[in-house]
């Protein structure tokens, strides 16, 4: 394409999407980070600028990636939490969205993850549409988890989550949670359901969430009209795994945690 058609390109995708039609931008797919392809050299900057919001994870799946308002947290296995520098950090799997919330809802009574789902989804105007979810509020109990960073030979997504996820429990938190909710039909390419990831107000505890009871706040969402797909490298090892298998019942497993041992 030439400049002047690259440039006529760009203004006219700015102008839909400043018209209030919000982007979701996704690097690779779960079911690559699924079959074990956590190798990146997509750097996160790519996808963030501010009013992105997003998750994920990180190069070697080294902790649960949160984006809130283009400020990027690493939740790492050992429970901290690191501030990366967006440039010089990768991410085999990420989704994120240029989040401007059109509903929103209040909660005044405890609700379990489920309930609290269940609700959400009762609001959507459409379940054939994808959606960013951000919830605030607090929370009497939440679990959430991180994984480790791996080494090659890469284990499968659900092996690392069986023998090397770490649980963290805590009381009273009060935080946000930013995350998605997909349709069935996007399986093998996303998490169908709710996928979403927690850290608390005070910056000192996170994860991708297994589940809570939210006492109150609100829960505000936005469907996407467009959905990008960014493709790792043709030389990459995205290029040779095997993405042909059904991993549904690996992505259950992984997405509500392995049984607590
Ligand atoms: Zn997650």
């Amino acid at each position: 394409m030439n400049r002047y058609l690259t440039l006529l390109w760009t203004f006219l995708t700015s102008a839909l999407l400043a018209n209030g039609a919000s982007h979701i931008h996704q690097y690779a797919t779960i079911d690559s980070l699924l079959a074990g392809d956590y190798e990146s050299d997509f750097p996160c900057s790519r996808l963030i600028r501010p009013g992105h919001y997003g998750i994920g994870t990180f190069h070697k799946l080294d902790g649960e990636l949160l984006l809130l308002n283009g400020e990027l947290f690493q939740i790492k296995a050992d429970g901290s939490i690191a501030r990366p520098k967006p440039e010089s950090i990768t991410t085999p799997f990420a989704t994120v969205m240029d989040f401007d919330a059109i509903d929103m809802i209040p909660i005044k009574q405890p609700k379990t993850l489920e309930a609290l789902e269940a609700t959400v989804e009762n609001a959507f105007l459409s379940l054939n549409h994808l959606y960013g979810v951000h919830i605030k509020g607090t929370f009497s109990r939440v679990v959430t988890r991180s994984v480790p960073a791996q080494e090659e030979p890469y284990q499968p997504l659900v092996e690392v989550v069986r023998n090397e996820q770490v649980r963290f429990e805590k009381e009273n938190v009060t935080g946000e949670i930013f995350g998605f909710w997909v349709p069935e039909y996007l399986e093998g390419v996303n998490v169908p359901g709710f996928h979403l990831h927690l850290i608390s107000d005070d910056r000192t505890f996170g994860g991708h969430l297994l589940d809570l009871v939210m006492e109150s706040g609100t829960v505000s969402w936005e469907p996407a009209m467009a959905f990008t797909l960014h493709f790792p490298d043709p030389e990459s090892d995205f290029a040779t795994i095997n993405l042909r298998e059904q991993r549904e019942a690996e992505l259950r497993e992984v997405e509500l945690g392995a049984p607590a041992q």
